[in-house]
């Protein structure tokens, strides 16, 4: 049912290009795209982006997209990240097949063509260290300086570089770089580094490598062993595009295949941070509970909020894919989960601030059902029965002895609906010495019952939610809220500062009887509260604990 509210791909710039690549059969009518993480984070909201253009394309040409750790930097990475990355790709819905690949498959051809480019006096053995190669790089205006190691002859590199890759230099005492132009108006071509040394155990290889080939040098060489089509990337790698076709260049008499890179708008979201760096903080630091935890901008703290991927297929095609940088509203991410999960959520009750009401004029030991639709928008889903009896659970704030102006719940006089059930007239309430409301009254007014010939002989304007006392069972509900207060954290003042106090709220609440068998990851609408799922990890029969994944409002509207 939730894939119901997913339409046709929508056109965009790449698929444009893809289509005119297929007119001109310039890849013999193919498509491989692939999505190539570094595994040293969990993957956030904008990797979702990535992941449904990329497996999107595959899915609609009939290609194949890669799932490709880009695994090159040994300090960092970790297998946790491989296996949360997989599970989040897996969760949104896509499959890779046969094709999962790691960067670090192709460590001894990336050698092999780093030999070749020496070789050939397109690479060599700087032995400047960091300070000084950066010293000399120039700046936008100003051109670089040659190395003065620039003109080593290509044997005197290849024993350097072979020597290197032996283990006998420290860290940091020899780079391979790029034999390119010290002078190019693109800094990204100034003799980039290629290769470095560090003495660091590598979570696949172990300890095989000492020397770990860069970023810019790695990815194309494995878009082109992969025979990707087209390398889809976001904005901050156009400057690095020259590079990306430098290097192909170079190595076309031995790969032969060059894919094209294609730039795209990242996304940039309000309310969020969108960066490993700064989410690694959050985690770090326990002002989240964990990489999963539902209000981080993780992909599995998505799951486990109740977002749905069919959510973030219909966000993702709904936002477009463009070159113009821009920033899309938490608020159309959370009206595409809305979406979803309205066709696709049952209803409950929940009663999330209880107090009790007493109907006096109902016997205490009568019990009737009333039948509440599961889904109105799908009557074949069927109605349940609901237990009536004397003492009910109803929200605290349906009910105000001096009611405000616009108030139609239950006041002293005031009549109201109890939703599936009967009209009812509130006849006071009872408080405590502190003068806390205690418990509200009311007398149930014969022959109104919902579904039944009278039900409209009495017009009402408010309709409440309800629960019999014997029968709801008590549930640990988390309210969450957005993580942030501001929509764009961190630019006045440090973003660890700009956490919304309020993004987490745990209630006792009452809930129907039968919400104890949900199993994890169920997703109910609780009626007037929002959306709420089922914890996938603290959920079970005997203490149930529901979340909170988005209202049926946004109350985050600027009213300003
Ligand atoms: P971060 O900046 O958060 O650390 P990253 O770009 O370093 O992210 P990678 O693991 O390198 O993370 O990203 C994998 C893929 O996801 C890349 O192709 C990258 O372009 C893409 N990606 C990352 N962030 C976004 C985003 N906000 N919107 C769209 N695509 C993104
Ligand atoms: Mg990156």
């Amino acid at each position: 049912m939730s894939e119901s509210a997913e339409k046709p791909a929508v056109h965009n710039f790449i698929r444009n290009i893809i289509d005119g690549d297929n007119a001109s059969q310039k890849w013999g009518g193919r498509v491989a795209t692939r999505f190539p993480p570094e595994p040293n984070g969990y993957l956030h909201y904008g990797h979702a982006k990535s992941i449904c253009l990329n497996f999107g394309l595959a899915r609609d040409y009939g290609g194949a997209c890669h799932m490709r750790f880009d695994d090159t930097n040994p300090e960092k990475e970790e297998q946790e990240y491989v296996d949360s990355i997989l599970e989040a790709v897996r969760w949104l819905g896509f499959d890779w097949g046969e094709h999962q690949y790691y960067a670090s498959d192709y460590f001894d051809r990336l050698y092999l063509f780093a030999e070749y480019l020496i070789e050939h006096g397109l690479a060599y053995v700087d032995s400047q260290n960091a300070d000084q190669i950066r010293a000399r790089r120039g700046n936008l205006t100003e051109p670089g300086q040659d190395s003065p190691y620039r003109n080593r002859t290509p044997d005197e590199n290849l024993e350097l570089f072979r020597r290197m890759k032996a283990g006998e230099f420290p860290d940091g005492t020899h780079v391979l770089r790029a034999r390119i132009d010290m002078a190019s108006p693109n800094l990204n071509l100034r003799d980039p580094v290629i290769y470095r040394i560090r003495h660091a155990e590598h979570h696949r290889t172990g300890n095989t490598w000492c020397i770990y080939p860069l970023y810019d040098y790695t990815h194309c060489i494995s878009d082109a062993l992969e025979r990707v089509t087209h390398s889809i990337c976001t904005l901050e790698f156009e400057d690095h595009r020259p590079l990306y076709d430098w290097v192909l260049d170079q190595l076309q008499p031995l790969i032969h295949w060059h894919p094209q890179q294609i730039e795209f708008a990242r996304l940039n979201l309000t309310y969020v941070v969108l960066s490993k760096r700064k989410l690694i903080q959050l985690v770090e630091s326990g002002t989240v509970s964990g990489w999963d935890d539902p209000r981080l901008p993780t992909l599995a703290g998505a799951r486990r909020r109740g977002f749905t991927a069919a959510g973030f297929r219909l966000f993702t095609d709904r936002i477009g894919v463009s070159k113009s940088d821009t920033w899309i509203d938490m608020a159309v991410l959370e009206e595409c989960m809305r979406e979803d999960l309205n066709l696709a959520a049952q209803r409950r009750i929940a009663v999330l601030d209880p107090i009790r009401l007493v109907l006096d004029n109902y016997p205490q030991e009568q019990r009737e059902e009333c039948l509440a639709p599961n889904h109105p928008l799908h009557s074949e889903a069927g109605k349940r029965p609901v237990g009536l009896t004397r003492e009910l659970w109803i929200e605290r704030e349906d009910y105000q002895e001096t009611p405000a102006k616009g108030f139609f719940r239950l006041y002293p006089g005031n009549r109201v609906r109890l939703r599936y059930a009967y009209v009812i007239e509130c006849t006071g309430a009872d408080y405590d010495a502190q003068g806390n409301l205690l418990c509200v009254h009311a007398n149930l007014l014969p022959d109104t019952k919902s579904g039944t010939p009278g039900a409209d002989s009495v017009k009402v304007k408010g309709n409440i939610h309800w629960l019999s006392i014997n029968e709801a069972i008590e549930a640990e509900v988390r309210l969450y809220d957005r993580l942030f207060r501001v929509p764009h954290p961190g630019t006045s003042q440090d973003f660890m500062l700009d956490i919304n106090p309020e993004s987490l709220r745990v209630v006792q609440a009452r809930l129907e009887p039968a919400l104890a068998q949900a199993l994890p990851e169920d997703r109910y609408q609780f009626e007037r509260h929002g959306y709420f799922v089922a914890d996938r990890r603290d959920h079970n029969p005997q203490q149930p604990v529901f979340n909170r994944t988005v209202g049926l409002k946004d109350t985050w509207v600027k009213t300003t």
